[in-house]
């Protein structure tokens, strides 16, 4: 598999900065945040699945976008999948003829442009050879982490998360693990806000990456702007037996 990152700031501004969202293959989203809209037209209507950690907007902000825009062009629904609240959330808060129409009854209930399919921890998707598995997060609303696995190598997404025993115990059942897409939105002198937010700092990151075993390449997403820097130097301080990168728009990771 092929991932390739779309977005992966903790916020906006200038070109490299867009919101979480990775293109899998050339049909997977992982997260529809606002990296979605530097796709080509010819490249979203491939679009055939969207896998979302979480409803917060800066995940899911474009997935309007995506199925007004090539709804018309295709065969086929687009399949968003997510956990029971976040496809709820999805319906209640986005898709309600307010916020933008219910794609899932348009053009018709029994051919619509967007389908849901709810998924669960310890349940995997399966597409052809590829195998995707919800992981559990621990965010300020329910949130998945997700296991991309090709049949050849394998790579863990976070998600939104903050430090979770029950996350590291997940990710350490993997084996052979190639990479860890893991978030550090908050430098340690605002702990106390990515506590409070369920997020990740670096001394809390660290803390995780203590316990995880196996030897994955890990890549930090989802830092604020304007205090990049300051993380990935908190982070790089600690010295662990794994050493991170920052993740960074337009990188390609083959598994
Ligand atoms: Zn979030
Ligand atoms: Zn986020």
């Amino acid at each position: 598999m092929k991932l390739t990152v779309l977005g992966c700031s903790g916020g906006i501004g200038g070109a490299h900065r867009r919101t979480t969202a990775f293109l899998v293959d050339d049909d997977i989203l992982l997260d529809g945040g606002s990296g979605v809209g530097d796709l080509d037209y010819e490249e979203l209507v491939r679009i055939d699945h969207v896998f979302v950690s979480h409803a917060h907007l800066d995940h899911v902000a474009f997935i309007p976008f995506l199925v007004d825009t090539v709804g018309e062009e295709r065969r086929r629904p687009i399949t968003v999948y997510g956990n029971a609240e976040t496809l709820r959330i999805l319906r209640s808060h986005l898709f309600n003829w307010l916020i933008w129409p219910d794609f899932s009854t348009i053009p018709d209930r029994s051919a619509p442009f967007l389908r849901y399919q709810e998924v669960r921890v310890g349940e995997a998707i399966r597409l052809g050879e590829r195998t995707i598995r919800p992981l559990p997060a621990l965010h300020t609303v329910p949130a998945l982490g997700y296991c991309l696995d090709s049949g050849q190598g394998k790579l863990v997404f976070t998600g939104d998360t903050t430090y979770s025993d029950e996350l590291i115990e997940h990710i350490n059942r993997i084996s052979d693990l190639r990479y860890l897409i893991v978030e550090a939105a908050f430098p340690d002198a605002q702990q106390g806000l990515a506590l409070a937010s369920r997020h990740m700092c670096p001394s809390l990151l660290a803390r995780l990456l203590d316990q995880i075993k196996g030897d994955p390449q890990v890549l930090i997403t989802h830092l604020k702007p304007g205090k990049g820097e300051r993380i990935m130097t908190e982070i790089l301080s600690y010295q662990g037996r794994l050493s991170p990168r920052r993740l960074e728009s337009g990188m390609r990771l083959e598994f």
